[in-house]
């Protein structure tokens, strides 16, 4: 890996460059969607400019560049993960995509009275799939609680486990408030009961490299757009003996072994669950934004971000009646805080003005925000190519907006 160079990084990012309101973009809003550095930009006007063409299907040769692209892609997401097959890598449009996957999936396998668990601090997307899987077969969704430095009470966990728990979906990282979840732990306590593990990856694959083989998962999904990739295209990593079992989610092109009016065969792994043409040039650059995080190296990026944490997280905390939801020592770059007396939206306005970019509300996490009996939080999320000078600038704005409004 290269020595780490905030300055010489932040070159590889053109959007970094712009101004938003007369002031030099601060873009902390990294959790929501990462932005694309030159190398993947490249990748993606190459794609367009000289082999766009379907893939999988044509013998003329545009298409065999393009699919042997996408083909190659898909292998990278597999060594990225460690998975053993790269069949067991599955394109899909996003985290989103890959949980509703295996959640339509499970229809066919539980059965009423089965018992699947979700955490307390997850994104609605790993919370209504599941809803909607309940309401089909009958099944019984159990929540594994969390406290309130916002990590989870794993010994309630234990109490959840049973031998009619089926099934146990958690983020690894919360988008909420960045809490690391102990997976691990997870996935080893789900199998003692021989229940499968579907773990969200969306928050952790910017700052870590998972390692599904050593984890044991059986599901693993992300999105490329949080790791400087493109949006619409994402992973979904299932074992394959579960990809095996679980039936299409939907049908069409690339997805059939033989149609007739009568019967259709569907085709083998990954195809099976790739009906359609996908996001060909998606993946591709997806396999480019592995190789250009790789290349910083994630103990590099881990290392530099906690720097950034503990720097923001001090000087936030100068400001008189500022909370920070979300204490846990195990989290990543993620703040999420309000000040009393203050309506989250109206802080996100006033410094929107200044040039600064963070998110505001409940962050697709209704549940958390109950818990703390909040409307929604301010939310700064850091990323690699972010620097001290950036935090200054958004603690100097959030002073100003919290002197504006009191
Ligand atoms: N899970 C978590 C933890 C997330 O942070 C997000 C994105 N905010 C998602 C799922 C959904 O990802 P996508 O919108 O890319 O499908």
């Amino acid at each position: 890996n290269m020595p780490f160079d905030v300055d010489e990084i932040r070159k590889d990012f053109p959007i970094l460059k712009r101004e938003v309101n007369g002031y030099p973009l601060v873009y902390f809003d990294n959790a929501a969607t990462s932005q694309t550095p030159q190398q993947v930009i490249d990748v993606i006007v190459d794609y367009y400019s000289n082999y766009n063409a379907n893939i999988h299907r044509g013998v003329h040769t545009l298409s065999q560049e393009a699919t042997d692209a996408y083909e190659q892609a898909r292998v990278k997401i597999q060594k990225h993960f460690n998975a053993d097959k790269s069949h067991e890598i599955i394109f899909t449009s996003g985290t989103t995509h890959g949980i509703n996957l295996v959640a339509n999936g499970f229809t066919a396998i539980l059965q009423e009275g089965d018992e699947i668990i979700v955490s307390a601090l997850e994104h609605h997307s790993n919370i209504v799939p599941w809803q909607m899987l309940c309401e089909r077969t009958g099944a019984i969704l159990k929540v594994i609680p969390m406290n309130e430095e916002g990590a989870l009470i794993m010994s309630a966990y234990d109490a959840l486990l049973s031998e009619k728990t089926k099934l146990v979906f958690c983020n690894h990282i919360s988008n909420a408030l960045g809490t690391i979840n102990p997976i691990e732990e997870i996935i080893t306590k789900a199998h003692m009961v021989g229940a499968a593990v579907l773990i969200d990856g969306a928050q952790a694959c910017p700052h870590v490299k998972p390692n599904v083989k050593e984890l044991d998962v059986d599901f693993y999904v992300a999105s490329a757009h949080k790791m400087c990739g493109p949006t619409g295209v994402g992973v979904l990593y299932g074992k394959e003996e579960w990809l095996q079992k679980l039936p299409p989610y939907q049908g069409g092109g690339e997805m059939i072994a033989e149609v007739t009016f009568e019967k259709t065969t569907y085709a083998g792994l990954p195809h099976k669950f790739e009906a359609g043409t996908p996001n060909i040039c998606g993946g591709i650059a997806f396999g480019a934004a592995l190789d250009y995080i790789n290349k910083i190296g994630f103990q590099a990026i881990q290392d530099y971000e906690h720097k950034l944490l503990a720097y923001a997280t001090e000087k936030l905390l100068q400001i008189d009646g500022l909370k920070i939801y979300g204490t846990s020592a195990n989290k990543t770059s993620v703040i999420s805080f309000n000040i009393d007396g203050i309506h989250p939206y109206d802080i996100g306005t006033i410094i929107d003005k200044l040039g600064i970019a963070v998110r505001t509300g409940h962050h697709c996490a209704q549940p958390i925000m109950d818990y703390f009996n909040i409307p929604g939080t301010i939310r700064a999320s850091f990323a690699f190519y972010n620097t001290t000078e950036e935090i200054d600038r958004f603690v100097e704005a959030v002073v100003k907006a919290k002197n504006m409004l009191l």
